[in-house]
C-alpha cells in the first residue's frame, strides 16, 4: 500500500492504518506485513506457493448497492475457492481497492467481512493498494501445497467419476431474482453474496482427486476446462445434479437445466476420482459434513454429453461465462 494518492480529506495511509493494518489471523510466517514497501513472507521449506488473483468490478460482478460486508467476504472467498481447487492451504492475501470516495462506514463494513473470513481460514492480509476510481476489488491469495500433491485440471482419466460438492445453480437463481426485482427464497442471497469456499474439502482431496476445479463459471464451462486440460470427454447425468429445493422447482417449471449447468458463482468444487475410491470419498464427505454427489463419468471421446432422466443424450457446449465472448 505504497502509492501516495489522496482518496479525499482522509489520507490513503490513515485509512489503511485504520481499516487494514491488522486484518485476519496473525501468522509467524509474516515477517513484515502491511505498512512497508513490500510484505516479507516465509514459505515453509519443501512447499510450493499457490497464487491466484481475482478482480470484482461493480456492475459486472456485483450490484452497486451490494452490502459492503458481504463484498469483503466474497472478494476473499473467490480466491480461497481457487486455492481449495488446487488442494492448497490458504496463508496470505493482498488487496487492491479502488473506491469512488473514502466512505469510512463502507470501508469498516468491507474490512469486517474480509477479516471474518480471513480469520476463519487462518489468512493474514499482508499488503495492497488503495486508489480512487469506479468501485472494484482485486484480491490475490497465497497458499501452500507440496508441489507433487497439488491437484491440477489435467489429471482426469477415462472412467473416473465426476463429483461436485454442495448444490448447483443457487447463486445463479439469486442473481436472476435480484435482476428481476423478485423476492429471494430463504438462504439464496447468502449463496450469491457469502459463498463458503470448500477449503477443508480441497486439501482433504490431496492424493485422492485426479483433477479438480472450482465452479465459478458454471458446471459445463468449468468441467469443460478439466476435459480440455485432460484431453478427455464426459457424460453428465442430469438427474444426479445436486439441487436445492428452489433450483429444483425452477428446473422443473422451465424444463431447462441451464441454471445448474451454466450459471456461475457457486464456488463449489468439481473433481474426479477413480471409481474404486467412491466409498472413501463418500466417507470423507460425511466426515467433513460436506454434501458430495457423483454427477457423471469421464469418457475417452472428447466433448461433454448430458443424459436426461428420460435417457436422451445431448451434446452441450462445455462453456461457462466468458467476459470476452466475441473477441477470442
Ligand atoms: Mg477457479
Amino acid at each position: 500500500m505504497s502509492a501516495p494518492a489522496q482518496t479525499g480529506s482522509v489520507s490513503e495511509f490513515a485509512l489503511i492504518r485504520r481499516f487494514f493494518s491488522s486484518v485476519g489471523a496473525s501468522r509467524e510466517d509474516v515477517l513484515i506485513g502491511v505498512g512497508d514497501d513490500c510484505a516479507l513472507l516465509e514459505v515453509p521449506p519443501g512447499l510450493g506457493l499457490a497464487v491466484s488473483l481475482d478482480t470484482l468490478v461493480e456492475g459486472t460482478h456485483f450490484f452497486p448497492d451490494v452490502d459492503p460486508e458481504s463484498l469483503g467476504h466474497k472478494s476473499l472467498a473467490v480466491g480461497l475457492s481457487d486455492l481449495a481447487a488446487m488442494g492448497a492451504t490458504p496463508a496470505w492475501a493482498t488487496l487492491s481497492l479502488t473506491l469512488p470516495h473514502p466512505d469510512e462506514t463502507w470501508l469498516g463494513a468491507f474490512a469486517r467481512g474480509f477479516s471474518a473470513l480471513a480469520l476463519a481460514y487462518g489468512v493474514r492480509l499482508v499488503g495492497g493498494d488503495m486508489t480512487r476510481g469506479p468501485l472494484s476489488v482485486s484480491v490475490q491469495v497465497h497458499g501452500f501445497v507440496r508441489p507433487g500433491a497439488a491437484i491440477p485440471r489435467s489429471g482426469a482419466r477415462p472412467d473416473d467419476l465426476i463429483w461436485v460438492s454442495g448444490t448447483l445453480g443457487d447463486a445463479g437463481l439469486a442473481l436472476r431474482r435480484l435482476a428481476a426485482g423478485e423476492a429471494l427464497e430463504p438462504g439464496l442471497r447468502a449463496r450469491l453474496e457469502r459463498p463458503i469456499p470448500r477449503v477443508e474439502l480441497g486439501s482433504a482431496l490431496r492424493g485422492l482427486a485426479t483433477a479438480m476445479i472450482d465452479l465459478s463459471d458454471g458446471l459445463a464451462g468449468d468441467l469443460g476446462h478439466i476435459l480440455r486440460a485432460s484431453s478427455v470427454g464426459a457424460e453428465v447425468d442430469l438427474a444426479a445434479l445436486p439441487l436445492s429445493p428452489p433450483v429444483a422447482a425452477v428446473v422443473e417449471a422451465d424444463r431447462d437445466w441451464g441454471l445448474p449447468l451454466t450459471s456461475g458463482d457457486d464456488y463449489e468444487l468439481c473433481f474426479c476420482t477413480t471409481a474404486e475410491q467412491e466409498p472413501l470419498i463418500a466417507a470423507l464427505g460425511r466426515a467433513l459434513n460436506c454434501p458430495l454427489a457423483v454427477v457423471g463419468q469421464i469418457r475417452a471421446a472428447p466433448g461433454l454429453v448430458t443424459r436426461a432422466p428420460t435417457g436422451e443424450t445431448n451434446a452441450v457446449a462445455a462453456r461457462g461465462y466468458d467476459h470476452f465472448p466475441d473477441e477470442t
